[in-house]
């Protein structure tokens, strides 16, 4: 029997432990990332919820901005929550940051306010099942979405997760969800396709 795919999951800062609980419990295997030894051989990314700003800085302690960048672009499949979804935007407002640029989307930071403003909402979506919600956490807000990314659902009329390619993004937190959030598993299924091309190509 094939080895589960393995998925490594950005593991500075953040709820790291939490998207490994829920990429488990899918089935698949994972990997912490935190020095770009790390990033060999992943059939898929992570990017966890957490402090943008903090997570950029210990990017750089780690010497992992570049790698970890090439590793994005590589064509795996990559999921970022919250402040994973910040790392990736095009443009970061409030305040402006770096950012891999991965995505064709703004963002603002806390974007819905403060802590007290956090909670669970209903999605509205065609691409995820009826009654489907997200769990914001001082979630940052897209403000306007380019060319070719498509809103896969929103929050009342802001778009909370979006796609182009292989890169899915999430403003709320579907691993922190108790049982297999259809986000969480949308991403399985695209590491599992990219699994199956991957041995299509090397047969
Ligand atoms: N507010 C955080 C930031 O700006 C993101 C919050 C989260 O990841 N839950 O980085």
């Amino acid at each position: 029997m094939e080895d589960a795919p393995l998925v490594g999951v950005l593991a500075l800062q953040g709820d790291f432990a939490e998207h490994e609980a829920a990429l488990a419990a899918a089935g698949v295997r994972t990997r912490r990332i935190r020095a770009a030894a790390d990033l060999g051989g992943l059939d898929g990314i992570v990017l966890p919820g957490g402090e943008s700003t903090t997570m950029l800085k210990l990017l750089d302690v780690e010497e992992l901005w570049r790698p970890l960048g090439d590793a994005l672009r590589s064509g795996v499949p990559v999921f970022a929550t919250c402040a994973g979804m910040i790392l990736i935007a095009d443009r970061v407002e409030n305040p402006n940051q770096r950012s891999y640029g991965l995505l064709p989307i703004t963002v603002v930071r806390n974007g819905y306010g403060r802590q007290y403003h956090s909670g669970t909402f209903a999605l509205v979506s065609t691409a995820l099942p009826a009654g489907t919600t997200g769990t914001f956490i001082r979630a940052p807000r897209i403000t306007s979405v380019g060319a070719g990314c498509e809103v896969l659902a929103r929050r009342g009329d802001d778009p909370v997760l979006v796609r182009r390619g292989p890169v899915l993004a999430a403003c709320f937190h579907p691993e922190l969800a108790t049982g297999l959030h259809p986000v969480v598993a949308m991403f399985v299924e695209a590491v599992r396709a990219y699994v199956r091309r991957s041995a299509a190509a090397r047969a």
